[in-house]
């Protein structure tokens, strides 16, 4: 049992797919989705995220260490 797994499809999440969830949804989450699901709440596709979470961590965002 895991407490970072997508609680969509159960896929093991990594600091940044929480980190982009956190950012793009609810800053309090405690449950996270994994890319794939959370480009598809959100209507952008998977590579969009990775983009975000590029420019996020290039910010110095302390989600994306
Ligand atoms: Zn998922």
């Amino acid at each position: 049992m895991s407490f970072n797994s997508c609680f969509n499809c159960g896929a093991s999440l990594s600091n940044d797919e929480i980190g982009i969830y956190k950012k793009a949804v609810n800053r309090g989450a405690v449950q996270f989705l994994c890319l794939d699901c959370l480009a598809k709440k959100l209507y952008c596709s998977r590579e969009m995220l990775l983009e975000k979470i590029e420019h996020f961590r290039k910010s110095g965002c302390v989600l994306f260490k």
